[in-house]
């Protein structure tokens, strides 16, 4: 069953001592689907993944990603094709185009969106094949998490985590919207607020050490826990490892 395969990589972020576990699982799922794009499986080559990359495109943060991780010919090949489709449709737009209305002196003129050549561009860059991939796996892990929470043993495992940064528990509260269990609310919301406030405190305690250190007088003081404050301050806004290295292709 589906639900099984994922309470492992579920349970593993829950021990992992990441500063948000969906943050762990969409690392490891980001990695994942870049090897699977680019890695020696050469999915690239298959017909199907083809078709869909050259409809979807990739987000400029995803080809930052598939740049570091290498295979320069694979990115090559997968281009190719999306430019040939893309020049196709260009040339459609540039033969049907007609100059925008003039803008009015008065009164508001029509939506730029009405402008075909910019809905097609914008549609064409609003796109990620990797993003949707991505998406698709979080929400998969979010089920699990919530199916999970039946379980006492994983209750007191997310009790005693690092809670959440502030990007998955948005994604947290509006999935419990949806899919949290009537029994669990009791528990559910006061101690994901708690989780939330303790450890928002305690990187904040961090961050505060670090910049303390910068001060002469503190001369001799040790870092504690907070020299990655800086890495560890960012992730728990945004979700992102700063300090991780380039995912790059084995050698
Ligand atoms: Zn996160
Ligand atoms: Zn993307």
């Amino acid at each position: 069953m589906r639900e099984q395969i994922d309470t492992i990589p579920v349970n593993e972020a829950f021990l992992s001592g990441d500063e948000c576990p969906f943050c762990y699982l969409e690392r490891m799922a980001e990695q994942k689907a870049i090897r699977y794009v680019l890695g020696p499986g050469a999915s690239y080559m298959e017909p199907d993944v083809r078709g869909v990359t050259d409809r979807k495109g990739f987000c400029g943060h995803h080809f930052q990603k598939m740049y570091d991780y290498g295979n320069a010919l694979g990115n090559a090949l997968i281009m190719q094709t999306y430019y040939a489709g893309l020049l196709e449709e260009l040339e459609l737009e540039a033969r049907a185009f007609q100059l925008p209305d003039k803008r009015p002196l008065l009164g508001r003129r029509k939506d730029a969106s009405d402008e075909p050549i910019l809905a097609w561009a914008k549609e064409r860059q609003s796109s990620c094949y990797l993003c949707d991939k991505l998406a698709y796996n979080m929400d998969r892990y979010f089920t699990t998490f919530f199916a999970l929470l039946k379980e006492e043993e994983f209750r007191a495992r997310v009790e005693s985590g690092k809670g959440f940064c502030m990007r998955h528990f948005v994604q947290l509260m509006e999935t419990a919207h949806d899919q949290l269990p009537n029994a669990q609310r009791e528990w559910f919301y006061p101690t994901v607020i708690r989780l939330m406030r303790e450890n928002m405190a305690r990187v904040k305690e961090d961050i505060d050490w670090f910049v303390g250190m910068f001060d002469y007088r503190r001369a001799g003081r040790g870092w504690k826990s907070s020299k990655d404050a800086v890495s560890r301050g960012m992730e728990k806004l945004q979700g992102l490892h700063p300090a991780d290295p380039p995912y790059k292709m084995d050698p």
